[in-house]
């Protein structure tokens, strides 16, 4: 109806296939591995109520009204006490609070990408990202990547080959959807690749905190001698998704320009959840929250992991990631997980076919594995029944 009325936008993000293949995942009976929940069982709802009451009685009539775009500045105060922990050295003028990490993206496209302008990005990568730039009509050039994250010699060859290209858009830590880091000799070449090849580079990095093995890394931002950096992050992933809060850290002339673009937004982020979150941070301890967070985590990776090296063909490789939420997974070139998909769905077991995170390129034999939002009694169940369709496919 009234398609002559829709704007060309429309043609560019469309309702995703995807998305309807996801719907059957919803069904109660299905074991789903598609989704990128954190677990909630680990909100603390308790000391919310704590910390909402607090606000409510404090400051109950400034947290309900209109308040600035840039942010409620006590949050932004933590949130740059938390980031110079992490490596980034900035100030609140650098951050605008923002609708979850997923508007900075939106945001993101807004300020920087002309009609056919062209997105860098690893090969795979966060589905809902492409979407966001595809509104803008970004074409993307996809860079190989491993175990390491980006392969740097093809980023290089892919700035030699595309001189106009924007930025770069990465998620270096724990990555959407292969669960994969960026090692530390990438993220400092990323960074002079950057600057020999002036190009900006948007580091996504939603899953940095959450990392339960290994040695931490700095972020990208940390190398940044030129502020070409744009850094998004969020609550979601360590606090609560549906608070919906996320901050953009930038030079303050990217600021100035989002702030304008988020006052046409929504004027700004929900002044009740910034305050209930920096009166969290202010009576309890994130930090220890977190630290829960990546145990279970931790705990259910393994599960998943011991349930693909018992249930799964030996011909199937994956990722082993050190944090974060998911598991990549790569099948024989000659199956289609889309198929295996449709089968497992008679099982009642669900994952995201890999398809859909490649912009340009189809790998039809690769898939995201979720392993956050679920017990360890459902995780070996569904992966039982996985493995049986897998090993239907593989004839083994
Ligand atoms: N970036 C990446 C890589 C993600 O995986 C997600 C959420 N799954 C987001 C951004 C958006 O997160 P939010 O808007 O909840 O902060």
């Amino acid at each position: 109806m009234f398609a002559d009325k829709l704007s060309t936008r429309t043609h560019f993000v469309g309702t995703s296939e995807i998305r309807e293949v996801l719907k059957v995942t919803e069904k109660p009976e299905v074991i789903s591995f598609a989704g990128g929940l954190p677990a909630p069982e680990l909100f603390p709802v308790e000391d919310i109520k704590v910390a909402c009451d607090a606000i409510l009685t404090e400051s109950g009539v400034e947290a309900l009204q209109y308040s600035t775009t840039e942010g409620y500045t006590p949050l932004r105060q933590a949130i740059v006490t938390r980031l110079k922990k992490m490596g980034i050295d900035t100030t609140v003028d650098h951050l605008l609070m923002i609708s979850g990490s997923q508007q900075g993206l939106d945001l993101t496209g807004k300020l920087l990408l002309n009609e056919q302008d062209t997105v860098i990005c690893e090969s795979p990568t966060y589905l809902a990202a492409i979407n966001a730039f595809k509104v803008y009509n970004a074409s993307f050039v996809e860079v190989e990547t491993d175990e390491d994250g980006m392969n740097m010699e093809k980023l290089e060859k892919a700035l030699q080959t595309n001189p106009q290209a924007k930025f770069i858009y990465t998620i270096p830590d724990f990555q959407n959807p292969t669960g994969r880091t960026l090692s530390l000799s990438r993220r400092k070449k990323m960074v002079a690749l950057a600057n020999q090849y002036n190009v900006l580079i948007v580091e996504d990095n939603p899953y940095g905190a959450i990392r339960f093995a290994g040695e931490p890394l700095p972020p990208i931002k940390h190398f940044d001698t030129e502020e070409r950096v744009i850094y998004l992050s969020t609550f979601s992933k360590i606090f609560s998704p549906g608070l919906r809060l996320g901050w953009i850290c930038a030079h303050e002339d990217f600021i100035k320009q989002y702030v304008a673009f988020k006052q046409a937004a929504d004027l700004h982020t929900d002044s009740f959840a910034q305050r209930i979150t920096a009166k969290y941070i202010e009576l309890f301890d994130l930090d220890a929250h977190i630290e829960k967070i990546k145990a279970v985590y931790h705990h259910r990776r393994q599960t998943m992991i011991d349930c693909i090296d018992r249930f799964f063909p030996k011909q199937v490789t994956h990722s082993s990631p050190e944090g974060g939420l998911f598991i990549w997974v790569e099948l024989p070139e000659s199956v289609n997980s889309r198929e295996v998909f449709e089968v497992c769905i008679q099982n009642d077991v669900a994952f995201v076919p890999g398809q859909a995170f490649f912009p340009n390129l189809k790998k039809e034999n690769t898939f995201r594995l979720n392993y956050s939002n679920m017990p360890d009694r459902k995780i070996i169940e569904g992966m039982r029944r996985l493995g049986q369709v897998l090993h239907s496919f593989l004839n083994s």
